[in-house]
């Protein structure tokens, strides 16, 4: 039983999502005392692939096509990589291109498939995966009986692990006939990317207005971190649609989460809940993120939030 693990790379480079996964499908291939394959697509560079020896990769297949094709190509070098493999389960990312390609390669390997499951399976014969349910409150077992299986991998579940490894990079070459054509690219820069950042600080409506970013966003800048908020902020327009986290954005896991001004809702704490460490400030006492937070500052925000500020930029100074 062997596993192929689809990695995305960012213009050529690799990120920790892509780290966790190869370590993860080393584990896996290990469990099922099976090979690992991974498949990179697009020009990445050999070094870069042979950077994945460090996580337990042995076996890299590289289809140096370009980057910015439809999700059917994709799929469909995926799904023929996993066939050359002689792979029964095939592992991408939970990531929005991972949500979109999972299902494509399942159908082609007419294979089972479970999105966004948590580490590693509670066993592989019968094959069955644990994934979140009901916003986060409960975690369901689910078992895939087809001969072929392919899964999604929440990220900052399995963790990035060491093993270092010596790698074999077979290129794949591929013919792609696309069935769409990406026109243009509109790519965000300068930003530490929410998925992946180590600390995140997020305001909900307690922040008041749009105005009354700058304070959130210069802490955000003194700690290096991602800047992320609620629903409702997202809906009023007062910050942009990609840093809405929650049961209906983005899941997020960093070392450290700040929440100002967010109440708590259910649906909030969906995407934040397997943070280390959650730090709330809100004015209110009785605010529900409170029971979900780490350590809870009980005050107004346009008080406490510039205090913060000075702090950690003395402690950093201090450094
Ligand atoms: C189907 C569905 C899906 C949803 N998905 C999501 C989702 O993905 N993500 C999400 O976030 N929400 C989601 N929601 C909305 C969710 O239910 C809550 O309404 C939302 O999370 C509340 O946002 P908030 O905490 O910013 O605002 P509020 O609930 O209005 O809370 C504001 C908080 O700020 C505090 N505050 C006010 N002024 C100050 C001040 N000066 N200083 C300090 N504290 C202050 C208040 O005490 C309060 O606790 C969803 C709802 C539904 C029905």
């Amino acid at each position: 039983m062997s596993v192929l693990i689809y990695i995305e790379n960012w213009s050529g480079k690799f990120k920790k999502s892509s780290f966790e996964l190869v370590s993860y499908g080393s584990q896996l291939a290990k469990k099922m005392s099976g090979n690992l394959t991974v498949l990179s697509i697009g020009e990445v560079s050999n070094d870069e692939l042979k950077n994945l020896g460090k996580y337990g990769a042995t076996s890299v297949l590289s289809a140096k096509t370009a980057s910015s094709l439809d999700d059917k190509s994709f799929a469909g070098i995926i799904a023929d990589a996993a066939q050359k493999a002689g792979a029964s389960v095939v592992v991408m990312g939970n990531s929005f291109t991972g949500k979109a390609l999972a299902p494509r390669v399942a159908v082609r390997l007419k294979a089972g498939l479970v999105s966004a499951v948590n580490g590693l399976p509670v066993s592989v014969s019968p094959f069955v995966v644990k994934k979140k349910a009901f916003s986060g409150k409960s975690l369901v077992e689910e078992e895939i009986t087809s001969p072929v299986k392919v899964v999604t991998l929440s990220q900052n579940t399995a963790g990035v692990t060491e093993t270092p490894s010596e790698v074999t990079i077979e290129e794949l070459s591929v013919e792609v006939s696309p069935s769409a054509k990406v026109v243009s690219t509109d790519v965000q820069t300068g930003k530490i990317l929410l998925s992946e950042a180590e600390i995140v600080v997020s305001g909900g409506r307690g922040m008041r207005s749009a105005d009354n970013w700058q304070p959130l966003e210069e802490l955000a800048s003194v700690l290096g971190a991602a800047t992320a908020c609620s629903r409702p902020v997202s809906d009023e327009g007062w910050r942009p649609h990609h840093e809405h986290v929650g049961q209906t954005g983005k899941v997020v896991s960093p070392n450290l989460y700040f929440a100002l001004g967010i109440s708590g809702a259910i649906q909030h704490l969906a995407g934040i809940s397997s943070s280390k460490v959650i730090v709330a400030v809100n004015k209110d006492p009785d605010a529900p993120i409170f029971t979900a937070a780490d350590y809870g500052i009980i005050g107004d925000l346009q008080v406490v939030l510039p205090k913060m500020t000075e702090a950690f930029k003395k402690l950093k100074a201090g450094s």
